[in-house]
């Protein structure tokens, strides 16, 4: 297109002011600050500017570019713009602790207790007793000794910050000794030879990837030895030809050579799993019942509290882990405290907590309940899609996970609905659930999308039903 042409073209774009006049009269604008308006008008008429200087041939593209279907544009534009970003979606997934999803979903105690404190001001550093400063960690430290009979305890920003701390404390510049086959990486890259590194402390590495030996541990102490370190392998499980120390032999050596001991748990849980057919995770209690000195674990994994890492042991070194700077960059939130101290609580009856804490809940859930509501969703959806050209469904017995790092080997089954979309593809069935308000996040397994009922809250039910009877319908036909 001649260059005059383009010319003549933009001397039609309208200008923001023109556009910013509408606006202002147009009441769907009303709730939108000036501000976005105006920079979504300016946006959207670049983009028309730049399409015309793109543009080869000449087409008559005035409608396209008339001041209504501006206005219609700038109106998204600006909508899109204040619209929330981090939003709630729905988890079909089965996993039960997503990480990408936001792991645990708190209970109610937890939830009225974040708005109590987040409404008011609180007794966070102040000591109502005594009328001056208070601790930050009083809030949950006595609650978490009781439940876990641990003498010291406080709680951090999250568990790999409690590492670190915890690391920074008592190895800085010194050698930490732990087993190769414990080099962990978690998800979202938690390394920790590079937590280590950042702390200072020196990784001295024994024994082998599948074997180690307490003499391993033994033969590398050196002056410079300032902790052996254990780290809960949650997330995989090294099978076979295997031998690795056990925590209270290696307390044993600890105490021997005047070496603290401490154990990286990873997911920590304070109820024995093993009661529910959940594996056979070691509770924090029994961890503590070997004595290392210091224990660590996740806050949002099967604690199904929210994100803190639990730092619980020694007193003495509670006590300097506390003094160490670094805990004021690592600091619990005020909020998140708040959940915590509520969680925890209702740890104090185990019953409760399986019913009331929604990681516990869903892991505890039957095959014969998932069954229940999947098949009932299934009649649903048979009767709201007839067309057979449409999709097929039908229920089918698969198994759940964790998720989190936490259970690796432990599947839960659960019977999901299996949905197979004829008239179109597996992939813009699963691109339109995701793309939903809200979201709905399934699997995909054996060229089907799959809805696993297990991290389906009772009222989400409809809304996935409804969401698929949409997409699906639309492509009826007629
Ligand atoms: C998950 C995990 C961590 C990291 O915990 P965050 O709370 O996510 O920071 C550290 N160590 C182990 C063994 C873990 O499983």
């Amino acid at each position: 297109m001649p260059n005059k042409d383009k010319h003549h073209l933009l001397s039609l774009v309208p200008g923001v002011d023109s556009i910013w006049e509408l606006a202002k009269k147009n009441k769907d604008f009303n709730k939108i600050p000036e501000k976005v308006i105006k920079a979504s008008i300016r946006h959207i008429l670049a983009n028309i500017r730049n399409k015309i200087l793109g543009k080869n041939k000449l087409h008559n593209n005035k409608k396209e570019n008339s001041k209504s279907e501006i206005l219609i544009k700038v109106l998204k534009h600006a909508k899109t713009t204040i619209s929330p970003k981090l939003v709630p979606v729905i988890n079909a997934t089965g996993i039960v602790l997503h990480t990408n999803l936001g792991r645990a979903v708190l209970c109610k105690d937890a939830i009225d207790n974040i708005i109590r404190i987040a409404f008011n001001y609180s007794n966070l550093e102040f000591n109502i007793a005594k009328g001056k400063r208070g601790i930050r960690y009083n809030a949950v430290e006595e609650l978490i000794c009781e439940l876990t009979g641990a003498e010291a305890a406080m709680a951090v920003n999250n568990n790999a910050g409690a590492v670190l701390l915890c690391l920074d404390t008592l190895a800085s510049k010194k050698e930490v000794i732990i087993s190769r086959g414990e080099l962990v990486e978690i998800g979202g890259s938690f390394r920790i030879p590079d937590v280590m590194e950042k702390s200072g402390s020196i990784l001295k590495e024994v024994g082998t990837t599948n074997r180690t030996h307490i003499q391993d541990y033994e033969k590398a102490i050196t002056p410079d030895t300032g902790l052996f370190l254990k780290v809960h392998t949650s997330n995989y499980k090294i099978q076979g030809f295997t031998s690795s120390v056990p925590l209270s032999d290696l307390v044993s050596l600890g105490k021997d050579k005047n070496i603290p001991v401490m154990e990286d748990l990873g997911s920590g849980t304070l109820i024995n799993l093993s009661k529910y057919k959940l594996g056979k995770e070691p509770t924090v209690l029994e961890v503590l019942a070997s004595k290392p000195d210091i224990i660590t674990f996740s806050s949002d994994k099967l604690l199904g509290g929210p994100q803190a890492g639990i730092i619980l042991g020694n007193k003495s070194l509670l006590k300097k882990i506390k003094a160490n700077p670094l805990t004021r960059a690592l600091r619990i939130d005020k909020l998140t405290l708040a959940a915590l101290e509520s969680t925890l609580n209702i740890y104090r009856d185990e019953n409760k907590a399986i019913k009331k804490i929604p990681c516990l809940n869903m892991l505890t859930k039957s095959f014969k309940e998932t069954a229940k509501i999947s098949e009932k969703m299934l009649d649903h959806l048979k009767n709201k899609i007839t067309d057979k050209r449409v999709a097929e469904f039908e229920c089918v017995d698969l198994s759940s996970l964790a998720g989190g790092g936490a259970l690796p080997e432990l599947s839960l089954p659960s019977r999901c609905v299996a949905v197979n979309p004829i008239l179109i593809s597996l992939a813009e069935l699963e691109k339109k659930m995701r793309l939903n308000k809200p979201s709905i996040i399934g699997r995909i397994d054996n060229n089907r999308f799959i809805i696993d009922p297990r991290t389906l809250k009772k009222e989400q039910e409809d809304i996935v039903l409804n969401a698929l009877e949409k997409i699906l319908n639309k492509t009826k036909i007629e």
